[in-house]
């Protein structure tokens, strides 16, 4: 029986969500983590554990069949792989950073000036398209104390919080990529791990949309129902159970995170009373 063999970053900022994720999906392993191959007992997967860089080659070269890492670092080592699924997690983007203290005056501002990076291809096409002659200097890691050691004028890494730019003495001043974690996949498999996989992703979406997703419950009276519906677009069609109470009800629907937490003041006014927001496990749409 063939295996699919799924590439995650070995340590780093990715790997905990990735092998959460595989969890989540009701796939169990025997060995412990610290290996460099792990082989599931209860799905047809092996997931080999690598540095984030190496993904993309080893999923072009089918070392491995998918690979879970940073949009950043896909486009970056522009291999011939395929994106299949945006995954919610590792959210950051990659920007232009100045010393605090310079004057931005737009992309121009990097003419003739050297920029320190670890993403040189995305950088320079970024510079291209704004017809900006730069100078790149790539350097591996700690890019972000490039200026202050005067090896370069500015930098282009990743950025989350931007506190550690701050700490540098940086200020972020243009976003030239949105990032997050993705699935990645070589173009060639046999039929037998193209079934595999989509039997994975079937899982992975159910996870998804889960972790999105609330299970919402609150009672209001019978009049406001409409009201409430209204308020909460995501509702399609929920159920409606009466209480003891006459005239009021109890509302079951399901709502994404985010507008739940937009919508909750209206819903109160409205006159929705007792909510309960509960996490779901698995959601098959
Ligand atoms: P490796 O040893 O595997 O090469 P690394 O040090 O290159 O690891 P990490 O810092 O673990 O890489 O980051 C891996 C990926 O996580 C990045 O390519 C990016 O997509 C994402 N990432 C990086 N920094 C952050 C952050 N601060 N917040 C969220 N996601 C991030
Ligand atoms: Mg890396």
């Amino acid at each position: 029986m063939e295996r699919l063999k799924i590439a995650v970053q070995k340590s780093g900022r990715l790997s905990e969500n990735s092998k959460k994720l595989l969890e989540e999906c009701g796939i169990k392993f025997s060995n412990g983590i610290s290996v460099l191959k792990t082989t599931a007992n209860n799905f047809p997967v092996e997931v080999l554990f690598l540095r984030d860089d190496d993904i993309p080659q080893y999923v072009e070269q089918q070392v491995a069949d998918i690979g879970i890492l940073g949009e950043n670092m896909v486009y970056e080592k522009a291999k011939d792989v395929e994106v299949l699924e945006k995954l919610g997690f590792a959210s950051c983007r990659l920007s232009l950073a100045i010393p605090k203290e310079d004057t931005y005056t737009g992309p121009a501002y990097f003419r003739n000036k050297k920029v320190a990076t670890s993403y040189p291809r995305i950088l320079g096409e970024y510079f291209l398209r704004n017809d900006i002659s730069a100078e790149i200097e790539e350097i591996s890691g700690s890019v972000e104390i490039a200026p202050g050691i005067g090896l370069a004028a500015g930098i282009c890494d990743i950025v989350s919080s931007g506190s550690t730019l701050l700490t540098n003495g940086l200020k972020e001043v243009e976003t030239i990529l949105k990032s997050q974690a993705v699935i990645i996949s070589s173009r060639n498999m046999s039929d037998d791990k193209k079934e595999i996989l989509t039997r994975l992703l079937f899982r992975i979406r159910a996870v998804k949309n889960a972790n999105e997703n609330k299970y919402i419950l609150l009672n209001a009276p019978e009049s406001a129902v409409t009201e409430i519906c209204r308020i909460l677009p995501g509702m399609k069609s929920p159920t409606i159970v009466p209480l003891v109470e006459k005239g009021w009800c109890s509302l079951h629907s399901v709502v994404k995170e985010d507008e739940f937490w937009e919508r909750i003041q209206q819903l109160k006014d409205a006159g929705a009373e007792g909510i309960l927001v509960i996490p779901i496990e698995k959601m098959i749409l």
